[in-house]
Formats: structure tokens, C-alpha cells, sequence
């Protein structure tokens, strides 16, 4: 496989356009026509990264963060980010970065976070609205089968682990064609009823334009009957933070022994009392406090994040237990998600696709 196929991959689970718009994510460095046989995964790109990569013939590091966020004035080796840049490219190491659209993943950050920490189906803290479209068009049945390929193949018909998901109805169409009409069915100024079968798929916003151009070139119709559905339900694909309960509840004091031990953290910092009882559990990999609210309008007990400031703890006081376990630690556990992701992902594709997570600790904080 090449660097291009890799990018699919990552584009079918974590689509482009559930980035952040100010976001930089997908292929870093490196030509897509570049051979991957050996990947190393770390959440950050940093010199020591490179080395083990060096080291072990890596041809592909995948991290979260990405190394490339600003536009640079420059390539040079005068600046931190620049003689990375340079080093990997000397180096023919290619760089690919999942980061926020890994956040608002299913078996992205935070479902993984939720996972590891007892929440066996996490549902997304904040599903994204108005994301969702249902397309539903017309089609003589021989041809049903073509243009529902075309548009899965295009992004429609994803609904979380299942793919090319679609709804089928017989029925009948009917047209006339005018004079000038050159119908694929039946002849013109003749009123036709043909078999048809209502098609309809599912397609994320931001897809709509190509599904619908997939659609209208695989459809046998000079004229494509279809219609397009704005819809109000959330995205089971793709939103913020993660949810759930735990199989028991426990008290705080053992679900922050958990923590400690789960995500391998020197220390946590936290509110609330350890003796009050948690089962249901909010989680938000990194810096999600901006959730807070939305882990206690959803009447979690506690909400695990990163990066709280002082008056974020003050704010959750006698509403909800809030954890800070760190940037670093409560992001690291999404490397195994990745893992096992392209492994099995090379497996089906009967390839042979070397791939290891970095033992090496990137967290530039340090616990005293
Ligand atoms: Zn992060």
C-alpha cells in the first residue's frame, strides 16, 4: 500500500470535514505515491520520534497533533518545527496527523477514553446537528444496485461501524418525455410507467455535492428525479465528548484509582468529594472543558477532560465531579485505537503493514 491509500483509510473513519476549520490535518509531509510497509504511531511529532523512527525503518509516523499548524514563512533548520520538517523529508519519512477529526470520532479520542475507563457503549457527549442529509432518488430497479454503490462510494450511507447503508421501496414512475426529450425508457410524447425503486442513503453535508454528482452519472435518466432531506437528528458519526454508565457505580475515590492507573497519570487533580457514588461518566479527551455544561445538563456524576483552570473547578462545584487527568494522558490511549484500526485494516486487505506505537512518552509536562 502507498501513503494515498492510507489517507483513505483515515478519510472513511475520520473524514476531512469534521476537522476544525482552523485545523491542519491529513498528510503533513510526504508524496501519496510513497511505499508504507512500516508505521509508527506517537501523539506527537517531536526529534526523539524521528530518531525511533530512523531507527526502526519506519516509512509513515502517524501522530495526533499535528506537526505543520501555522503556515510557515520558511523551511529551515533554524527554527524547531522547520529542521523536523527537514530532517523527515532527508530522512524519506512521511508524516500524517488525525487531530480533531480524531476527537469527534466513533473509536476516536474520547470513545476510546470512555472505553478504557469502564463505559462499555459510549454514545457522543455533543452529536453534531444539522450535519445530515437524506438523499432519496428514483431508479429503474436493474440499476438500483450501480447507483447506490456510486454514492456509498462518494460518502453516503455511513452509519457509525456500517457502511453502504441503505433503504429500498418498489413502486411505480411515471413520465412523458417532450419532443425533444431523449428518454432511456420509452419513447417521447408517450406517458411511461416504469418499476422503480425508491432509493434512500444518508449523506453528511459536506458530501452532498459529490454523492449527488456519483449518483446522477452511475442513473440511467436524462433527468434524475431525487430529492434532497435536511435532517434534525444528530450524527451518530461524528460529535464532541463521550457518555455512558459504568456496569456499577462506584465511589469517586475508586473511579479516580482508575484513572490513575488506566491512563498511567502521576497525578490528577480533582473536585468533589471521594466518597460520593459515580456511575454515570462524561469524558472529553484533552482540552474539553467547554463541555462542562453539556456533561451536566446530560446529568453526569463526573467529567474527565484536561487543562482545567481554577474557575472551571469553582464552576463545578456541588454539580458535578470534575477530573483533570491530563492533556497528554487522557489523549495517549486513542494510539492503541489507531493501531488496532489500520491493523486490522491490513489485514483484510491482505497486506503486510508493520505497525507500532512509540513507547516513548511525548508529554512535554512533567509531575514534581
Ligand atoms: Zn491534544
Amino acid at each position: 500500500m502507498n501513503l494515498a491509500d492510507v489517507e483513505i483509510f483515515f478519510e472513511e473513519w475520520t473524514p476531512r470535514w469534521t476537522a476544525w476549520e482552523r485545523d491542519n490535518v491529513g498528510i503533513q509531509i510526504g508524496r501519496r505515491s510513497r511505499k508504507v510497509a512500516n508505521l509508527l504511531i506517537a501523539l506527537d511529532a517531536t526529534p526523539e520520534i524521528i530518531e525511533e523512527a530512523v531507527t526502526r525503518k519506519t516509512d509513515l509516523i502517524v501522530t495526533h497533533h499535528p506537526l505543520l499548524f501555522r503556515p510557515p514563512s520558511s523551511i529551515s533548520d533554524s527554527d524547531y518545527v522547520g529542521a523536523m520538517v527537514l530532517s523527515l523529508a532527508e530522512k524519506r519519512i512521511a508524516l500524517f496527523s488525525a487531530h480533531t477529526n480524531l476527537d469527534s470520532a466513533t473509536g476516536g479520542v474520547s470513545y476510546t477514553l470512555a472505553q478504557a475507563l469502564g463505559i462499555a457503549k459510549p454514545a457522543f457527549l455533543v452529536p453534531l446537528k444539522d450535519t445530515l442529509v437524506k438523499i432519496v432518488v428514483f431508479v429503474p430497479e436493474q440499476h438500483v444496485d450501480a447507483v447506490a454503490a456510486a454514492m456509498a462510494s462518494s460518502g453516503a450511507g455511513i452509519i457509525g461501524e456500517y457502511q453502504s447503508c441503505s433503504f429500498r421501496m418498489t413502486g411505480k414512475g411515471t413520465f412523458r418525455g417532450s419532443a425533444h426529450s431523449t428518454p432511456a425508457l420509452g419513447k417521447p410524447l408517450r406517458l411511461e410507467e416504469v418499476p422503480e425503486i425508491r432509493l434512500e442513503m444518508m449523506v453528511p453535508r459536506p458530501r452532498v455535492t459529490a454523492v449527488v454528482a456519483a449518483m446522477k452519472s452511475a442513473h440511467p435518466y436524462e433527468e434524475v428525479a431525487y430529492d434532497l432531506y435536511t435532517l434534525e437528528n444528530g450524527n451518530p458519526n461524528v460529535g464532541m465528548g463521550a457518555i455512558g454508565e459504568l456496569s456499577k457505580p462506584m465511589t469517586l475515590g475508586a473511579f479516580l484509582s482508575r484513572v490513575k492507573r488506566t491512563l498511567r497519570a502521576n497525578s490528577i487533580r480533582f473536585s468533589g468529594s471521594m466518597s460520593q457514588t459515580v456511575k454515570r461518566v462524561a469524558v472529553c479527551g484533552g482540552s474539553g472543558s467547554e463541555l462542562l455544561e453539556n456533561a451536566i445538563r446530560d446529568k453526569a456524576d463526573v467529567f474527565v477532560t484536561a487543562d482545567v483552570r481554577y474557575h472551571g473547578f469553582h464552576s463545578a462545584s456541588g454539580r458535578i465531579a470534575l477530573v483533570d487527568a491530563g492533556h497528554y494522558e487522557t489523549e495517549h490511549i486513542v494510539l492503541n485505537s489507531i493501531a488496532e484500526r489500520l491493523r486490522s485494516w491490513a489485514k483484510a486487505r491482505n497486506e503486510k503493514l508493520v505497525v507500532t506505537i512509540s513507547k516513548q512518552s511525548t508529554n512535554p509536562i512533567h509531575s514534581f
